[in-house]
Order: structure tokens, then C-alpha cells, then sequence
């Protein structure tokens, strides 16, 4: 039982701390993929624990090598003797329910999710076909639009949407740095990254972590894709770039090269240039592993104690 309840009192720490003091961490502007895997890991480790600790309490007990079939049947066994005493009962069936509502509950959001975006670009696709021409230089779509935008339909043939307005307004350099911001985002599957940290705010949204990460990640993934357009345009270029699209949002679904960020994004841009460095992202990659290696370690240090027997207590009865 004690590995059941390390793993509920690290996932509460870690889904109520953890985004208090990620939120306060400046160094996830300096190097913002980093801060995007740091919110997943925790994430993802939080969800772990949480589905571990339902396994633990379900089934104390389980086998530290066999064969699948010997695996198998004696998670079958070890369930029936789960059941011998009506307390026992009672926390196998609170266990295996965590499980099963938990892990249920993120796939139908996932799913809700991912048919609500893909119906949305079908959409869009559709009056992009009909409201859009390419452009034979660059390959965009030009959408005739007075307003300043610029976005991406990411997905299968990610495409390129710039509004007429955007082209009278960018120059050329300008334009180039706003194309190669919204490449980044088709070529990282930024659209997947934001999408699963909504559908986890979606599926719990009760849990400050979740909440916090769906909110951090957009911006996170914006500033991501300002750092690789960087790499080809001058800093000062991208963001001259920004104030002539004015903030403008993308669709409903969609990553754009303005939107609400961007003021935040003009100020990071303009600022002298602050490289991470080998030792703070090799301390960055550190501290992510074992954040999610931890909830593995919890289930499997009673395990791992009790290694030399046949049977080991993946959750110690207190
Ligand atoms: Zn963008």
C-alpha cells in the first residue's frame, strides 16, 4: 500500500507545485522546446503515477519475470485473491476503477479532440480552395484579405495561407522570416503538441497542472518557432514582422505568426540573444528523465527489494 500512496501524494505534488514554479521559471523563454517537453514530462508523469498507483492498489503482487502466458494467469490469480477479504475487495475495485476511468476518460478526449481539429481543417481547406491562389514564387496560398495574417493548416500537405493584406505590408525579409515561422510549426507538429495539452486541461480540468500547461504550451510553441525561423532571418526582421501582422489570431485550431503572443514574442525577439548552453540543456534533458522516470521508480522499488523472490509486492503492505 505504500507504493500506492507515495505514487497519489507525488502526482497531487507534482500536478499542484509543479506549475507553480514552472510558470515562475524565466529560463523556458531562453530555451522554449526545452520548457514545451518540461510541461509534457510532467504531464505525462503525472498521468503515470496516478494510472500506477491504480494498478498498485489493484494488484500488490506481481511476477518479476516469466512468460506472458505465467504473466498472465497470475495476474489473474493475484486479482482472485484480491478479493478474498471484503477490504481487499474494496481496494482492488477502487484501484482497477482509477484505472479504467482515468485512462477512459483522456481517450475520449483525446478522440473528441482530434475529430473536432480535423473537422475544423477540413473546413477550412475547403473555403481555401475556393477563396485562395497560389502563389508561383513561394508556393502560399494568398487569401484576398485587407487584414494582415498569416497562418498554417497543418496536417497532411500542410499549406501556407497569407492574406493579400500581410503582402502589402511585409517586406521581403519580413515576409521570408513569417514563412519560415509558420514552416517551423508544419515541420515540429506543433498542432499535435497543443492539441494533446488541451485535451488533458479538457479531461481534468480541475488539476492546476493541466490547466496551466494548455495555457503555457501555445506560447511556448510559438516562441519555438521564432527561434527556428531565427536560424535563417534576423531577429530584429521577425520582429518588425509581428508588429505589421498586428497580433492578428489564426482560426479557430490553427497556429498563426500573430495572435496574443506576440507582443510578448516582439520583446524576446528585440532583446539581446541568450544562449542556453550544453550544461543547462544537458541539465534540462536530466531533470525531465527523471521526472519521468520517478513514477516507474515508485511501483518498482518494493519490487526491485523483494527481487530475489519469486512473487514481489509491488505495493508493501504498511
Ligand atoms: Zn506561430
Amino acid at each position: 500500500m505504500i507504493a500506492t500512496l507515495l505514487l497519489l501524494a507525488y502526482a497531487t505534488a507534482v500536478a499542484t507545485i509543479g506549475p507553480r514554479f514552472l510558470r515562475r521559471a524565466h529560463w523556458q523563454e531562453r530555451y522554449p522546446r526545452a520548457g514545451i517537453a518540461a510541461w509534457q514530462a510532467l504531464s505525462a508523469s503525472t498521468v503515470a503515477a496516478v494510472l500506477l498507483a491504480g494498478l498498485s492498489a489493484a494488484m500488490p503482487m506481481m511476477l518479476v519475470t516469466t512468460t506472458l502466458a505465467e504473466f498472465l494467469y497470475t495476474c489473474a490469480m493475484l486479482l482472485r485473491a484480491q478479493y478474498a477479504t471484503p477490504t481487499d475487495a474494496l481496494v482492488t475495485t477502487v484501484g482497477l476503477g482509477v484505472v479504467v476511468v482515468v485512462s477512459s476518460r483522456i481517450a475520449w478526449c483525446v478522440a473528441r479532440t482530434a475529430i473536432g481539429v480535423t473537422r475544423a481543417r477540413r473546413v477550412q481547406r475547403l473555403s481555401l480552395a475556393v477563396l485562395t491562389h497560389v502563389d508561383p514564387a513561394t508556393g502560399i496560398l494568398v487569401l484576398e484579405h485587407a487584414e494582415a495574417a498569416a497562418y498554417c493548416v497543418p496536417g497532411r500537405g500542410g499549406q501556407v495561407v497569407v492574406t493579400s493584406g500581410a503582402l502589402g505590408q511585409l517586406a521581403a525579409e519580413e515576409l521570408e522570416a513569417v514563412l519560415a515561422h509558420e514552416r517551423a510549426h508544419l515541420r515540429g507538429r506543433h498542432d499535435l503538441v497543443v492539441a494533446t495539452a488541451t485535451a488533458l486541461r479538457d479531461a481534468f480540468s480541475f488539476v492546476p497542472l493541466f490547466a496551466a500547461a494548455a495555457d503555457q504550451v501555445p506560447r511556448l510553441v510559438e516562441m519555438a518557432a521564432d527561434d527556428v525561423a531565427t536560424r535563417s532571418a534576423d531577429r530584429r526582421c521577425l520582429a518588425h514582422a509581428l508588429l505589421n501582422l498586428g497580433g492578428a489570431p489564426a482560426p479557430a485550431g490553427l497556429l498563426g505568426a500573430g495572435g496574443s503572443t506576440a507582443a510578448a514574442r516582439v520583446r524576446r525577439l528585440v532583446a539581446p540573444s541568450q544562449p542556453f548552453g550544453i550544461v543547462r540543456g544537458m541539465a534540462a534533458a536530466a531533470g525531465i528523465a527523471v521526472v519521468l522516470a520517478l513514477p516507474l521508480a515508485l511501483a518498482a522499488v518494493p519490487a526491485l527489494a523483494a527481487v530475489s523472490e519469486a512473487y514481489c509486492p509491488v505495493s508493501w503492505t504498511a
